[in-house]
């Protein structure tokens, strides 16, 4: 058998580490004096942490936060192990040897966790608690009890469920979170999501665990004009092909040339996170000028319309028309979903 290398990817997430680092300071600096640290979790939200984690490392994030012990990996190459937390917290007695093992602290996040912990041989933890979500989090009636007050606390943590909307319930939080900080001796504390920034110094505490805003999303209007778009999915136009009119394009017939035409079949589809939602009303780029996508989005491929780039041919790649909020609001996707669809098959 040859060994020839595995062919490169036709389809990539083009990324621009320069705008990731620039969004890194501008949360940094909007969360005034507490810190940034960093939501790295589903894979840097889809981004690619291998790629993302360095970029923020370099740039002065000290904190990463993921949800799974399997997702430590990909950091630990980059990071020392007590600068990343696993959101989800030890939950059998496998999670909490790797936590020791690994010296990476876990996020506690119930009475049983703490125990849990506690029982492994403890050692220092971080501490979620629920102040109105109902996600995890230990309940504040549970904040007393022995297993919570043995713990050795860095960082004491809860999340706003509504950050992104004017509503009582972000002032019901952060009163909550007052008296938590009350209640929990901890190093430092935590609150504020990429949106919860923006709303303001009652809200920075001594650390903000910004996600979505690192990546391009706009999570409230105040961020607009401060964050930069960082990913850009591409693909290879795979096959040129020329219409008459009359001639149909693509799943179910959608779309039907008026006249004569020149089409693209680009390298991207529904199992690679661009969704059938984009048929009919999604487009592309190339050198400036814009391919629209002409009927049924498929599985693998992308039918567009070539006719502003009459010198565009195969191989040649294109690329997604995917600014977050316009994408989001053009498709009636979230900003957080349109990052982590990106399936397996992009280039990272
Ligand atoms: C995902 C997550 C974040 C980041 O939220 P964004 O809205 O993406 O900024 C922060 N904290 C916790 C606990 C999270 O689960």
């Amino acid at each position: 058998m040859s060994s020839s290398p595995l062919p490169p990817p036709t389809l990539r997430l083009g990324f621009d580490a320069e705008a990731l680092a620039a969004n890194w300071r501008a949360l940094d600096l909007l969360s005034g004096k507490a810190a940034a640290g960093a939501a790295v979790k589903a894979d840097a939200y889809g981004v690619g942490a291998a790629r993302v984690v360095p970029v923020l490392a370099a740039a002065g994030c000290r904190m990463f936060f993921v949800a799974h012990w399997r997702e430590v990996p990909a950091l630990l190459p980059h990071v020392a192990p007590e600068s990343i937390a696993v959101l989800h917290g030890p939950a059998s007695a496998e999670e909490v040897a790797y936590a020791r093992a690994t010296g990476v602290w876990p996020v506690i996040n119930s009475v049983a966790q703490a125990r849990a912990w506690s029982a492994g041989g403890g050692g220092t933890c971080h501490l979620m608690v629920d102040t109105g979500m109902n996600r995890l989090g230990v309940s504040l009636e549970d904040l007393g009890d022995p297993a919570i007050a043995a713990l050795e606390i860095d960082i004491c943590l809860s999340h706003l469920a509504s950050a992104d909307e004017d509503v009582s319930q972000n002032e019901a939080q952060r009163r909550a979170f007052v008296s938590v900080q009350g209640a929990v001796r901890a190093r430092r504390y935590s609150l504020a999501n990429s949106a919860g920034i923006a709303l303001g110094s009652a809200y920075h505490a001594d650390l903000t665990r910004p996600g979505l805003a690192l990546y391009g999303g706009i999570a409230r209007a105040e961020l607009a004009g401060q964050i930069r778009q960082v990913v850009h999915p591409e693909a290879v136009l795979l096959q040129v092909r020329k219409l008459k009119a009359g001639d149909k394009v693509g799943y179910n017939a959608l779309f039907t040339a008026a006249g004569d035409m020149r089409v693209g079949v680009l390298s991207l589809g529904y199992a690679d996170g661009y969704l059938r939602c984009w048929s009919g009303i999604g487009s592309f780029r190339w050198q400036g000028r814009k391919a629209p996508v002409l009927g049924r989005v498929s599985m693998d491929l992308t039918i567009v319309d070539l006719g502003e780039m009459p010198d565009c041919g195969e191989g040649e790649w294109l690329t997604a028309d995917y600014d977050l909020p316009c994408a989001a609001a053009a498709s009636g996707l979230s900003q957080y979903e349109l990052l982590t669809l990106m399936g397996q098959r992009f280039g990272r």
